[in-house]
């Protein structure tokens, strides 16, 4: 198949434009006019037309290998890096209007071929990356001028960036990903989940459509439709991805790893919770209700145990209750870990979780032990002994394990043990500021959130900008568009200070 130039592109874009003067006469850098919009869209449908009637297929995005993949998006950036700061603003603005016109298609598809989460969540994780991932406004640059002159750092592309995303929240990464990586000037392939294909793929065609409509390149980012473990490893090793984003458990953390490249890597993490003797424990219970369940459990945020103070434990259980949870008995405890455990860990070690109740809902996890809770339930909780598999384990489902403890210094102390040195997320509730301070310094995570919910920490309800991608063991944290830049200096020797 003949390959189209980068050159050929903007040229087929160029005549397209000319024929819609709203979006041609547009100044630099202006929003685009909801006109605009619909006549860039009707250029996107056009330049698709012109390019298969010229004999060059539209792929937006989608190659049947790797190898074709990353060659379209190297090509693409190519392109992209002859475009100007304004260009790329525009094409961030065009994506992030174009996803939000899809986002309950997206979450309804993801949804429903996962069979994770819930779909409102879904709404709301992907209205979040759209609205809350950070755009090229990031990649401020620095001055620093003195006796010797002046000297300036700018934010530069390293090129094509090699991203592997979960199941668990398949569009908010891909979307998240696209934008902080673009937004740096570089172009991504993407090679997604098996058990997402169908969706990813889409998301990837209707990314493509809003760049171009924008007038970015054609296929800035790339993916196969029939991704496998094989095609990740094809991709992590190929010459020309410069640099690697992988969001996942920890194999794929491993595997990244090992490669020679840079790689930055958002892993597994079990966030830990507690709640000591000073907390507003109606709060508390309700915020823990609202984080624990969101989408069913599946974000690597989501709290996963709760350790609270003997003298509150009893009250927090009622809240809790209040808070819409159903709080089993020890009887009821004794079924569901035949139900949502393969095998229980050692004590003090996770066990093997039964992927088949990941992500599922808490009334269909109950109903398998005889309670009709309905769909609407939000959370089970399980009163349990610090050892407890559950406690140690990234369940992934809204069953939330709450353990008693005698004082705080035993409850920061299990918190980082139960967390397994991942550095990614934990949370506390307290009035305390020496209790707040110690466990944030004690957990030393990537996320560490006071008085509300952990998905506060990712801008949801708190202060902040957004990512799906937590990169806790190489550093990165929630990842923006500076993680995927090279920093680049220039230095004035004598010269340039003006005052
Ligand atoms: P997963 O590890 O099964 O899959 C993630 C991706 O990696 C998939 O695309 C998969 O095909 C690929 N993969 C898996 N093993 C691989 C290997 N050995 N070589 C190459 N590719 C491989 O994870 P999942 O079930 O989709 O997602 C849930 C996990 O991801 C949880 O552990 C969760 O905490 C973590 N996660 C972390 C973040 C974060 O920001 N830190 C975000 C989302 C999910």
């Amino acid at each position: 198949m003949k390959r189209i130039r980068p050159q050929e592109i903007q040229d087929i874009l160029g005549r397209v434009r000319a024929r819609y003067p709203k979006t041609s006469t547009a100044a630099p850098g202006a929003q685009p006019s909801a006109a605009a919009s619909a006549s860039a869209a009707a250029a996107v449908n056009s330049a698709a037309v012109n390019s298969a009637a010229a004999g060059h297929a539209v792929h937006d995005g989608i190659f049947p290998t790797i190898d074709a993949s990353v060659n379209a998006a190297w090509d693409a950036f190519q392109s992209y890096r002859s475009m100007g700061l304004d260009d790329r603003r525009r094409i961030v603005e065009s994506i992030r209007r174009g996803m939000s016109e899809r986002v309950e298609e997206l979450s309804r598809r993801a949804h429903q071929e996962t069979g994770l989460g819930r779909f409102e969540d879904k709404v709301l994780k992907n209205r979040l990356v759209i609205e809350k991932t950070p755009g090229p406004e990031d990649l401020e640059p620095k001055v620093i001028t003195g006796d010797q002159g002046m000297m300036m750092l700018e934010w530069a592309p390293f090129g094509v960036v090699a991203a592997i995303t979960p199941t668990t929240n398949p569009t908010a990464t891909i979307i998240n990903n696209t934008i902080a990586v673009l937004s740096a000037g570089n172009a991504i392939v993407f090679n997604v989940h098996p058990n997402a294909k169908g969706v990813s793929v889409d998301n990837i065609r209707w990314l493509n459509q809003a760049i171009r409509a924008a007038g970015g390149p054609e296929n800035l980012v790339t993916g196969i439709p029939e991704p496998t473990l094989e095609s990740a490893r094809q991709l992590m090793e190929h010459p020309k991805a410069r640099i690697l984003l992988v969001t996942g458990g920890p194999g794929v953390v491993k595997a990244a790893l090992a490669t020679p490249k840079r790689a930055i890597t958002a892993g597994p993490g079990n966030p830990p919770v507690v709640v000591d003797d000073s907390a507003d424990l109606e709060l508390a219970a309700r915020e823990i209700v609202r984080g624990a369940s969101f989408d069913n459990n599946v974000i690597c945020t989501d709290e996963k145990e709760v350790f609270v103070l003997s003298s509150v434990a009893d009250e927090l259980l009622g809240y809790l209750a209040q808070s819409g949870a159903y709080v089993v008995n020890d009887e009821q405890l004794r079924q569901l870990e035949k139900i949502i455990f393969k095998s229980m860990g050692e004590p003090n070690k996770p066990g093997k979780i039964n992927p088949e109740w990941i992500g599922k809902n808490a009334g269909k996890i109950l109903a398998q032990i005889g309670v009709q809770a309905g769909d609407d339930l939000r959370l089970v909780v399980a009163e349990v002994a610090s050892h407890h598999s559950l406690v140690w384990t990234e369940q992934m489902m809204p069953v939330i394990p709450v353990v008693r403890v005698a004082n705080i210094d035993l409850a920061i102390d299990l918190a980082v043990r139960a967390e397994h040195g991942f550095g990614h997320t934990a949370a506390i509730y307290s009035k305390n500021v020496d209790h707040i301070t110690r466990m944030a310094r004690a957990m030393n995570v990537s996320i560490f959130t006071a008085n509300g919910p952990t998905l506060s920490g990712l801008g949801a309800g708190g202060e902040g900008y957004t990512s799906f991608s937590i990169a806790s063991p190489t550093g990165e944290g929630l990842t923006r568009p500076r993680s995927f830049s090279r920093e680049r200096r220039l230095t004035i020797a004598g010269g340039l200070r003006i005052v």
